[in-house]
């Protein structure tokens, strides 16, 4: 560079821009490393048309593989007897989450009324069977998002978005217009055809699905006859794998992109942990997040069968931690591996 000058001038007025505001300048080009998907989606002039896409499902409702080709346009209800207009129970930040996803600002929770999969011991048995909540229109999901990412939430986390993708999709483009810019968390129960899955490419920066079941038997006995659970979940959990890859952390170890699977441990071996965790070390890399859950209850109808009256054993969770070692699997979640440590020393102890 010539020394003139101009260039002078604009040399000093850039040192001192640093010296002045150094904090602000890279707090700025903090901010522009990371953006959600969908605001990037949305600079192609994209997110417009797949919003179009997913609204035109409701026709013949096919959002999930219940396929029910009922016209939720019109008002008529599904499997799922989901409305048009979203239902929702509650909106808060959670802090029970998994760590990634709470840090310290917690998870923006939405929790979604009604069910696609309904199995007999949900936990959340009034929204999901009963659809407690209240109906709202697509503008007032944008509202909440936004007041959730007003109070520090790390993510917006849809609990049950399937039956209302379409709507979650047009609230997130309402709100990114009036400066949403958290990653969504698409916590579902797996129960997905991948080609709707498809539609929240560029969309969707964190999938958070269950792996319930690995028998068809068992998917069909326990989550309303169900009995393709196994073969689409895995499908789907492929394609959103396909979309975002492993689980990015940001240096302070909250969840920016990718999968994060849980398999919540039933009693006498009904949720196939070994199959499932095979599964996993075959079909993903072995650094996908995994999550093996040890809380299961007997919930809503749970005790009707016998099979999964009673919590399980502390055997039961640690033969399912011993599956995933065995099968290389690296990547699983801080607090079971807590607890297995924990059972870990008093079986040596
Ligand atoms: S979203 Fe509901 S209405 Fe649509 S196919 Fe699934 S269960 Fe049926």
């Amino acid at each position: 560079m010539a020394f003139t000058r101009r260039n002078f001038i604009k040399s000093s007025a850039l040192l001192s821009g640093l010296l002045l505001f150094p904090s602000s300048l890279f707090a700025k080009r903090k901010e522009e490393r990371w953006a959600p998907a969908y605001e990037k989606l949305e600079g192609e002039g994209k997110l417009v048309q797949r919003i179009k896409q997913a609204y035109a499902l409701f026709e013949k409702c096919r959002l999930c593989p219940r396929m029910c080709g009922v016209n939720r346009l019109k008002g008529e209800k599904g499997f799922c007897r989901a409305p048009l207009k979203p239902v929702i129970f509650s909106f808060n930040p959670h802090f029970g989450e998994e760590m990634p996803l709470v840090g310290a600002g917690g998870s923006g929770t939405i929790f979604f009324s009604n069910c696609n999969l309904r199995c007999i011991f949900c936990q959340n048995w009034p929204i999901a069977h009963e659809g407690k909540g209240k109906e709202v229109e697509d503008e007032d999901v944008a509202d909440m998002m936004l007041k959730l990412q007003k109070m520090g939430c790390h993510n917006i986390n849809l609990v049950t978005p399937t039956h209302v993708m379409p709507n979650i999709l047009n609230a997130t483009r309402i709100a990114l217009k009036k400066g949403l810019r958290l990653p969504l968390v698409y916590n579902t129960s797996g129960y997905e055809l991948p080609e709707i899955v498809k539609i929240l490419d560029g969309i969707v920066d964190i999938y958070l699905p269950d792996m319930k079941y690995m028998d068809p038997d068992k998917s069909a006995k326990y989550s309303s006859g169900a009995s393709d659970y196994p073969e689409v979940t895995k499908r789907a959990i492929v394609e959103m794998h396909r979309q975002v890859g492993v689980l990015q952390p940001d240096p302070q170890g909250i969840a920016l992109r990718g999968v994060m699977i849980r398999h919540l441990v039933m009693p006498n071996r009904v949720s196939g942990a070994e199959k499932f965790l095979r599964w996993v070390a075959e079909a993903l890399p072995k650094n996908t997040y995994i999550n093996i859950m040890a809380q299961y209850r007997v919930e809503y109808k749970a005790y009707e069968h016998q099979e999964i009256a009673r919590g399980i054993t502390a055997q039961e969770f640690m033969e399912a931690m011993d599956w995933a070692q065995k099968y290389g699997l690296t990547n699983l979640d801080p607090q079971s591996k807590a607890l297995w440590n924990f059972y870990q020393q008093r079986r040596s102890g």
